[in-house]
């Protein structure tokens, strides 16, 4: 009788623990989970924050009357470089914002690697620009609208996460999507007014 009760006490003491275990096992999944979802929510607000930076870039090149495209480059949590559109004002194709701040900041670290560097654009790069952030090693991307016309992350090629590649590119799109695209179509809105007049 007594085994029996003593048999009957050790199953319920195992069954305890196993539940004691399970339920720290779902304790620590959810806790991970939570501080994915944390970490995930702090990307996007600093992304949000350092893309508002490259719209500002963006309405520079759009004062000089240059397709307004603006871009940082930022480490550590810190701009290290900006720079916008000046094709027509500096005379050059090489003159694209992304450009720009790949020269500004390869001069600032005197290094042409910047393999610890994010670049924000507001709009998906073209195919020089996209090479030149391969070659320059940088590891991850952010761009505000896409470009389905020019665009070489993934709108009509993908330079920037070529398998074959040496190096690929993580890429983010859509931060502050509505404003960079609104931002260019006025822009080419106006453009188009100010055509039609000199027609007339
Ligand atoms: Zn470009």
């Amino acid at each position: 009788m007594e085994e029996k009760y003593n048999r009957e006490k050790d199953r319920e003491a195992k069954e305890k623990a196993f539940l004691r275990r399970q339920k720290a096992k779902e304790e620590k999944v959810k806790k991970e989970e939570q501080c994915r979802f944390e970490q995930q929510r702090a990307q996007e607000a600093e992304d949000i924050h350092f893309m508002k930076e490259a719209f500002r870039q963006a309405k520079k090149a759009a004062k000089l009357s240059e397709v307004p495209i603006g871009c940082v480059l930022v480490r550590d949590g810190k701009i290290v470089a900006r720079g916008y559109n000046r094709r027509n004002t500096d005379k050059t194709t090489l003159a694209h914002a992304e450009m720009a701040v790949i020269r500004k900041a390869s001069r600032l670290f005197g290094d042409w690697r910047l393999e610890e560097c994010t670049l924000y654009v507001t709009l998906e790069p073209c195919p020089m620009c996209a090479g030149a952030i391969v070659q320059a090693r940088i590891p991850r991307v952010v761009a505000g609208c896409m470009n389905p016309k020019a665009g070489c992350a993934g709108s009509v090629l993908n330079i920037l996460d070529t398998p074959g590649l040496n190096h690929r590119v993580k890429f983010t799109k859509g931060v502050l999507e509505q404003e960079c695209s609104e931002l260019l179509q006025s822009f080419f809105h106006e453009l188009r007014k100010n055509d039609k007049k000199n027609e007339k």
